[in-house]
């Protein structure tokens, strides 16, 4: 579709007077401020953080270290600064500059550091920051942070504090303030790199472009809405609009299908050792993370750089005792939730009925399942192959694909973590490639709403509702980023970062 240049400032017109008129909700869409919703909230002191003024904390690590960072946010850091350094002036700003800094009552020299001076807006929060480099001691620690407490209008920050008023003036978007969160409790290599995505705002600027499609989805029913009786307009302007629109709920479809790989990178993915009694699965698992217990469920682990959750079932044995089945149970229960299974066997005993067993009622549903994204992936492996004759492994040709590992001696070992690392990448997704993965459940449900909304977007019904359709889904996309969130939402966010963060 083309609109003339004349006729696009006429609708430019005519849709700022329709948004006026009906799209309140737009208004205060659009209308919404992180620095006003900060004012209301030091206006009435709500919430589990104490607002307004200016704070200071311990940005860098507890304990004894060579150097600790210390940092202050908010209009009196000048003064703070200029207080703990005796001088007129602060320092050239974003310069570092050694200075020695004395306690503003006693004047007691506390350290020789490393002060830099951010005046705001260009700060990590965008108000006045200053941030001390001081020798790690906890004597000179916690000297320099009595000092501060001594500065009128500074107080100590709470947890997440600095953060919050990064995205508060509009610094950091709530995905990116998510990423920051991620990061610093990243584990493994896969869980930094995800992070790091999503802090450079990719699902952001993912988010925006899909806003832009909505905006001008909206803006070309709109016109209609105007003009389209007058037969003002170019022929299929509603049409291109459907199609943009149906283009969006593909793509939206495709990132939901991929969201349950996001959630496993952030929180660990469940891989299950299972198999009859004295395969060798606890050593498996002693292998994989020395030291793990029996009676431990699920146990922590960095696997090939990604996080994994990982479990024995021990007990797969069919008892007569409660206890016993209460023990199958459980065991079942866990491989039915796993995302990938360990299935272990001893290769020196694959006729046993116990071997034979496990291979039917395990084994064989797992690979004749259906090969769709959702399936639980299965490696098998033979165990205790030191215990073969050196050309043993050509009898296993009936066996379904497999291994050989010998937890003993650890051969095959390198060969299995390989292969881990490929199902994992399926699992998770890749966080090296591919578009940025939702790693909440709160990205979900938003994608899931907006979806939703644009299922009831049917241009040759009722242009009226359809309009509101778009708004909708739009609605739900600023809520992913943060535009219209609740307090609950960001108390609930703000709560996972640490104090001075
Ligand atoms: P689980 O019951 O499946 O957990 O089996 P375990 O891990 O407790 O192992 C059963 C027995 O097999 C133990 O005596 C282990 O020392 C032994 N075992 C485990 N892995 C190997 C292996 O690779 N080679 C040999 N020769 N013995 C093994």
């Amino acid at each position: 579709m083309s609109i003339s240049w004349p006729r696009l400032a006429h609708l430019r017109h005519v849709l700022g007077r329709r948004s006026l008129r009906g799209s309140a909700s737009w208004m205060r869409l659009l209308s919404f401020s992180p620095v006003s919703w900060l004012c209301a909230r030091q206006g009435n002191g709500a919430g589990s953080l104490a607002p307004g003024g200016t704070i200071f904390a311990l940005s860098s690590g507890q304990g004894r270290c060579a150097i600790a960072v210390i940092r202050t946010s908010g209009p009196a850091s000048g003064l703070a600064l200029r207080s703990l350094t005796a001088a007129r002036e602060p320092p050239p700003a974003r310069s570092a500059c050694l200075r020695l800094l004395r306690h503003p009552r006693s004047g007691e020299p506390l350290d020789r550091a490393l002060v830099l001076w951010f005046p705001g807006p260009q700060s990590f929060t965008g108000e006045d920051c200053v941030e001390l480099h001081v020798h790690g001691g906890s004597a000179v620690v916690s000297g320099v942070l009595q000092a501060l407490g001594s500065v009128p209008g500074l107080r100590p920050a709470e947890a997440g504090e600095f953060t919050r008023r990064a995205f508060a003036h509009g610094k950091l978007s709530l995905a990116e303030v998510e990423g920051l969160a991620d990061l610093i409790h990243a584990e493994t290599e896969a869980q930094r790199r995800q992070a790091l995505r999503q802090l450079d705002g990719e699902l952001g600027q993912l988010c925006q472009d899909w806003v832009k499609t909505l905006n001008k989805a909206l803006a070309h029913v709109e016109a209609y809405i105007d003009f389209g009786e007058d037969d003002n307009l170019e022929e299929g302007v509603l049409e291109q609009a459907d199609r943009d629109v149906r283009a969006l709920e593909a793509a939206l479809r495709s990132h939901l299908w991929d969201a349950r790989r996001g959630q496993r990178l952030r929180s660990g993915v469940h891989v299950v050792v299972t198999g009859p009694p004295n395969a060798g699965k606890s050593s498996l698992v002693n292998l994989l993370k020395p030291g793990t217990t029996r009676d431990v469920l699920e146990t922590p682990v960095d696997l090939a750089g990604f996080p994994a959750l990982l479990s024995d079932t021990a007990g797969l044995r069919e008892g007569v005792g409660a206890a016993e089945q209460e023990g199958v149970r459980r065991a079942r229960q866990r491989l039915e939730q796993a995302d990938i299974i360990l299935g272990v066997l001893d290769a020196s005993d694959l006729a046993s009925p116990s071997s034979c067993s496990f291979l039917n009622t395990v084994v064989a549903p797992l690979v004749t399942q259906s090969p769709d994204s959702s399936r639980q992936r299965l490696l098998l492996l033979l165990n205790k192959s030191d215990l073969l004759s050196t050309n043993a492994s050509a009898m296993d040709t009936a066996l379904p694909p497999h291994m050989l590992l010998s937890c003993r001696t650890g051969a095959g070992l390198d060969n299995l973590l390989q292969a881990l690392k490929t199902e994992l990448a399926v699992v998770c997704g890749d966080p090296f490639t591919g578009a940025p993965v939702l790693t909440r459940a709160r990205h979900q449900h938003h994608l899931q709403g907006c979806l939703d909304a644009l299922g009831h977007f049917q241009p040759d019904t009722d242009l009226a509702l359809a309009a509101e359709a778009l708004r909708q889904a739009r609605r739900h996309l600023s809520h992913l980023t943060g535009g219209g969130g609740t307090e609950e939402i960001l108390d609930l966010i703000f709560q996972d970062f640490c104090v001075g963060k």
